[in-house]
């Protein structure tokens, strides 16, 4: 392996993920607000093969892990191809998938053939009306069927993400964390982050995620916390053991399933952060919050060129992201150039 990816934290880096398209066939009003983002052009969108060159040296530093994430990336066509392509990268142990399930029942099934290995499907309510109005026209059929699908594909791991809102979803909760008691599957539920410019009104629809833990108790479900390596999700970390991701995970006694709590926001995990962020026009973010990022494409087919642009990059990686002003805990006034449709979450 060439030089690892350290930062000058020490935090070792092995997990990119990878936008391959800003554009969304959605307009979830928390990732894309006020749907206005302008798209990059489809010329300055990078090809397969260019993103396999520059994941191929990333590899070479010790990545393990892809994610690919959009916008939606089942917007872009072949996408087996793509995974076909980073599997076969020697070092490249696992490649996931976050999509909104929309485009995937019938492409599952090619995917996992491919390789594909995780799949985690954005799914904020489980009403239709009220789906359809969170993510502005989609349609919850087709997410129910691409979550059948990816059972019946056999994927590794399949998470749903639940962005918690308070007066939006936040009385599914219940509802959600039955899901589990039934299926092999993980709930993640995640703090929703003031990011991507639109933190007026993000104060009204935050909610930490404790109540989830006493929604449990007022059940009596007796929800306990698994261990990483107990945990469903346990083939889906890099390979160390303290790999778990930013998620804890509990499962209700006798249930076929788990839930994870994600805290972004309360409880920031950056000194765990081992991820390298890559955007569908070629810039490498070190960290989603700051706007810092360098341009990959001028140099994709010099190597060392590549590598010399992360190790800057990742000395340049703040210790921390600063979403939140302590002690008033009001959102800061930190202006995000890009909306998380943009980034890839
Ligand atoms: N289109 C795909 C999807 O819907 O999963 C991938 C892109 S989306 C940007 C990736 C993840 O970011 C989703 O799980 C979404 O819920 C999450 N996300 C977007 N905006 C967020 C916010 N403000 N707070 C928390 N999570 C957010």
């Amino acid at each position: 392996m060439s030089d690892p990816l350290v930062d000058s934290f020490g935090r070792v880096h092995n997990y990119v993920r990878l936008s391959i398209t800003d554009r969304c066939n959605l307009g979830c009003q928390y990732c894309r607000p006020g749907n206005r983002a302008a798209y990059t052009s489809q010329t300055d969108q990078l090809n397969f093969d260019e993103m396999v060159a520059i994941v191929n040296v990333l590899a070479e530093m010790g990545v393990t892990k892809v994610r690919i994430t959009g916008g939606e990336p089942l917007l872009r066509p072949r996408l087996e191809e793509l995974v076909a392509k980073l599997g076969a990268l020697s070092g490249i142990r696992r490649i996931g998938l976050t999509t909104n399930g929309m485009l995937l029942a019938s492409k599952a099934r090619a995917l996992r053939r491919a390789g594909l290995t995780d799949v985690n499907i954005s799914l904020d309510s489980l009403l239709p009306e009220r789906y359809a109005k969170i993510t502005r026209g989609g349609d919850l059929g087709r997410v129910l069927d691409a979550i059948e699908a990816c059972f019946e594909a056999g994927f590794e791991t399949l998470k749903l993400n639940v962005v918690l809102m308070q007066g939006v979803n936040d009385d599914e909760i219940e509802s959600f964390l039955r899901l589990t008691l039934d299926y092999p599957l993980q709930i993640r539920f995640i703090e929703y982050m003031p990011v991507g410019n639109h933190t007026e009104g993000w104060k009204a629809k935050y909610m930490p995620l404790e109540g989830i833990l006493a929604q449990c108790a007022k059940r009596e479900w007796n929800a306990r916390l698994v261990e990483p390596a107990d945990s469903l999700a346990n083939q889906s970390f890099c390979g160390a053991a303290d790999d778990a991701g930013p998620a804890k995970y509990y499962r209700i006694s006798g249930a076929a399933g788990e839930f994870g709590l994600i805290n972004p926001v309360s409880d920031h995990f950056c000194m765990g952060c081992n991820r390298l962020r890559i955007t569908a026009n070629g810039y490498i973010k070190p960290c989603l919050y700051w706007n810092d990022e360098w341009d990959l494409k001028p140099f994709i087919g010099n190597d060392e060129m590549l590598r010399k642009v992360f190790r800057q990059s990742l000395e340049a990686k703040p210790q921390r992201h600063e979403m939140i002003v302590q002690p008033s805990h009001k959102p800061s006034q930190h202006v995000m150039r890009r909306q998380m449709s943009q980034i890839g979450g």
